[in-house]
């Protein structure tokens, strides 16, 4: 109807999104060393799972690799911001690479938590997803001591040394509802079990979670911009998608299907922690161009955090302690 092409197409713009500062740390850290030593510079695995991202210090003379044996000896080379095994630390020490780590700091806070109850004797239960780079990162912290568990019904294949001694953490960027239900499977399997609930997930993850989850009653159509490989990106979309609304995963706002905005009066945008926050401005402008719209951003948090940059990179512009 000729009134409803009319009608004024609300936005909603769930606060925070898009990037958080451990991602913002870990560009810096690769655009840092590209200016203070030119290209090359090598980088195990994305520095954060986005190809714009990706592709955008690829053209400033990033080389991303999967492999340490991919980057020549006595390079440069950036560990990604999901945290790397100590054996690859010690692997590239023993080929004489100059690494630099850009790991975020709450993944190396994990690692430590693991750390530390592995050295106490516990059997260390991650709750995560097989195959993330995280994952694969914090089970080679304790290899021989950690195992993982991915769902509720995992709960019950878990295997430990002995009951009494057991912890579980997570990775960094679950779903906060599952990471709760996996953990109290786990405590009415282990009563003695040691771990905080979904203290592990980080607060750039459980805010965009709480941000969605404030908005997606309103919403006809939920936005994501994210890769598909983002893991904290994904679970926006399963969010929202739980409650019954439609939702997509998009890379950019090339990938938006017109169809889906047809009966979409209010669309809510958010973006993954990966994503930049230009990304989201460019959506918001190919939704505008499919018929007049309203922005209404909605904050449920405020993020201060500002993460170090590693000693050799501070300069006195870097944020202070
Ligand atoms: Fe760090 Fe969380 Fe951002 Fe990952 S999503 S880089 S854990 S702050």
């Amino acid at each position: 109807r000729e009134s409803d092409r009319a009608a004024v197409r609300r936005v909603l713009l769930p606060s925070p999104r898009s990037f958080c500062a451990g991602v913002e740390r870990a560009i810096e850290i690769v655009e840092r060393l590209l200016e203070q030593h030119g290209p090359p510079v090598y980088v195990r695995n994305q520095i954060v799972h986005n190809a714009h991202v990706v592709a955008g210090l690829e053209a400033k003379g990033a080389v991303f690799v999967s492999e340490l044996d991919e980057v020549p000896e006595h390079a440069l080379v950036v560990f990604s911001a999901h945290g790397v095994a100590p054996a690859v630390e010690a692997e590239a020490a023993r080929r004489g690479l100059d690494a630099v780590d850009a790991t975020c700091p709450l993944v190396a806070k994990v690692h430590a938590e693991a750390k530390r109850a592995a050295d106490a004797g516990d059997t260390v239960i991650l709750i995560g997803h097989d195959g993330h780079e995280e994952v694969a990162g914090t089970l080679g912290v304790a290899p021989g001591r950690t195992v993982l568990v991915e769902t509720v019904e995992g709960v019950a294949e878990v295997r430990v040394a002995d009951r009494e001694k057991v912890t579980y953490l997570s990775q960094t960027t679950l779903s906060v509802s599952e990471v709760e239900e996996i953990a109290a499977a786990l405590r009415a399997r282990f009563p003695n079990i040691r771990g905080q609930g979904a203290e592990d997930i980080c607060y750039a993850t459980s805010n965009r979670q709480a941000a969605v989850a404030a908005v997606v009653d309103e919403a006809d159509l939920v936005l994501v911009v994210g890769s598909a490989n983002s893991s904290n990106s994904n679970r926006l979309v399963e969010l929202a998608a739980a409650a019954g609304v439609e939702a997509h995963l998009i890379e950019d706002a090339a990938a938006i299907d017109p169809a889906w905005l047809d009966a979409a009066g209010t669309v809510a945008v958010t973006a993954g922690a990966s994503a930049p926050p230009v990304l989201v401005d460019e959506v918001v402008a190919a939704i505008a161009a499919a018929g007049p719209i309203e922005v209404v951003e909605r904050r449920v948090a405020d993020e201060p955090q500002e993460f170090l940059l590693p000693q050799r990179l501070r300069t006195h512009d870097a944020p202070a302690p």
